[in-house]
């Protein structure tokens, strides 16, 4: 053999599992395509969070008056940002190379696929190892609608070279609502397009009408129940065909944020036995599993909770359990905590009313407590604040704590926490709250 574990995508799980395994004193190597560091660096959590931030700070340069301060904003550059990002990026990619070469992980760079279940190809190269773990992520979902070749993803997103002027965008998701909040804030005008009547369906119902109302306050448009059929090339501009309202002219970026597919396409899953859903998903079982039993898959390419976190911790466990000796090691997929980077963001963990009460019926009591934050007080700009706890039974156990407004984003970690050991809500109430802040309200709930 070569390696104890060979892993195919340097991504968020893929890197994560190698460094665990290589602690362990295994032999492992990572194969990546691309870029170090997957999804999340190059293309999602990383350069979306320095945008959003960028946004955020907008909304502060437009309150600064309002708190004194005689500020005089002389525009925005985001050629300046982009390259500080992009470079910020470049760093990044660097330093997950260091990192590997330091916990003695291989870094093969290429395409890898199966040639049988305990061997994968790279170029002309073939490698065999006790172990081969599957993390090579996902891609956006494109469409086929006639001119479908005009329109960008968040990939292309993150290449934009300038702030457009006009952005229609598709899809109703996490993406499409922090791609529509991050381009409003900084002056674009956005129009989204939904194929239902809502965003963020399956989120708490409570939250997602304030994000679109909030949403709609400031200004994005929202064009319901409607689905883009064609896009047709105009100059330099784009027209809209939309099947249910007038065509949308004049459009600079058209961006499609329908959801992701796995990469599970060329890997050759077949020769090596690996069971693939309807969709292209790796099937696992609890620890990781696929229909073979030598290899595994952690992250977006099975399917289950698309998010860094929950990659890295599943492929953390694999290697705890295959190579530390913690034969039970698996990740719980049961109460993951979430942030929509929303404006204002969305913090949430557990179960939404609705889906509670489909599974305890009228066996639940809901909190709510909805204000303006004390920062907007003396500011002509206001944007609300929502809690929500969602309790069941007699001694009231919370199955789920939500929140929309400013520090939901850092608010919902620890809350988490209680949440996910038991805490009932006379632990929130026995906590002593911490006063001014935002998050007291959770423990001062009535
Ligand atoms: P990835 O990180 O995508 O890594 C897979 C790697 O495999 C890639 O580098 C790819 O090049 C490589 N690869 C694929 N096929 C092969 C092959 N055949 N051979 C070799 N290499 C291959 N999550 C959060 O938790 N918080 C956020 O704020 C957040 N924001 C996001 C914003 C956007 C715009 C997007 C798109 C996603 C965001 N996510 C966020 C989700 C998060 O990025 C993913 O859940 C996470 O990156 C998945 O990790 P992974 O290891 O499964 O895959
Ligand atoms: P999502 O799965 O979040 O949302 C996509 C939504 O788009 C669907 O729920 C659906 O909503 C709508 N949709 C699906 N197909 C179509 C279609 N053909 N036409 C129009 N609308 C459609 O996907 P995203 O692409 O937004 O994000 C992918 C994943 O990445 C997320 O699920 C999340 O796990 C992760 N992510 C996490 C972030 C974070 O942690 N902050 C940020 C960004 C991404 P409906 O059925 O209501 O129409």
């Amino acid at each position: 053999m070569d390696f104890d574990l060979i892993v195919i995508g340097g991504g968020s799980g893929g890197l994560a599992a190698a460094r665990r395994a290589s602690e362990y004193g295994a032999k492992s190597a990572v194969i990546e395509s691309h870029k170090l560091g997957g999804t999340c660096v190059n293309v999602g959590c990383v350069p979306k969070k320095v945008m959003w931030t960028t946004s955020r700070i907008a909304e502060v340069l437009h309150d600064a008056p309002d708190y004194g301060f005689n500020v005089d904003c002389r525009g925005f550059e985001w050629s300046k940002i982009k390259s500080a990002r992009d470079s910020y990026i470049a760093r990044l990619n660097g330093i997950y190379e260091t990192n590997l070469e330091k916990a003695s992980v291989s870094y093969l760079s290429g395409q890898a696929h199966f040639e049988s279940s305990d061997t994968v190809r790279v170029g002309d190269k073939v490698y065999r190892a006790s172990y081969i773990l599957i993390a090579t992520g996902s891609e956006p979902v494109v469409p086929q609608i006639p001119g479908a070749e005009f329109a960008i993803t968040s990939d292309g997103f993150f290449e934009m070279e300038r702030l457009p002027e006009k952005v229609v965008i598709t899809g109703a998701g996490y993406i499409a609502t922090e791609f529509a909040g991050m381009l409003h804030g900084l002056g674009s005008e956005v129009i989204m397009v939904l194929r239902k009547d809502q965003l963020l369906r399956g989120f708490d119902s409570s939250i997602t009408q304030v994000v679109m109302s909030e949403m709609k306050r400031s200004g994005v448009q929202f064009t319901l129940n409607n689905s883009a059929t064609e896009i047709i090339r105009q100059g330099s501009k784009l027209r809209i065909e939309l099947n249910n309202s007038p065509a949308i002219d004049d459009v600079d970026e058209f961006i499609f944020a329908i959801g992701r597919k796995p990469n599970t396409k060329g890997l050759n899953v077949e020769v090596a036995g690996v069971e693939l859903d309807s969709r292209g998903f790796v099937v696992t079982d609890k620890y990781q599993v696929t229909s073979t039993k030598n290899i595994f898959a952690v992250g977006d390419v099975t399917g289950r909770v698309a998010l860094t976190p929950v990659a890295i911790a599943a492929g953390r466990k694999l290697s705890d359990r295959i190579f530390g000796g913690h034969s039970g090691a698996h990740l719980d997929y049961e109460n993951i905590p979430s942030v929509i980077f929303s404006h204002p963001p969305i913090g949430t963990m557990g179960l939404s009313e609705t889906a509670a009460r489909e599974k305890f019926g009228d066996d639940i009591k809901i909190y709510t407590s909805s204000f303006k934050n004390m920062y907007y007080q003396i500011t002509s700009r206001a944007s609300p604040t929502l809690m929500k706890l969602i309790t069941v039974g007699d001694d009231e156990k919370v199955i789920g704590c939500h929140i929309i407004g400013d520090f939901a984003d850092e608010i919902i970690q620890g809350f988490s926490v209680a949440v996910k050991m038991g805490a009932r809500k006379r632990d929130f109430d026995n906590t002593v709250a911490i006063h001014p802040t935002v998050s007291e309200e959770f423990v001062t709930m009535r």
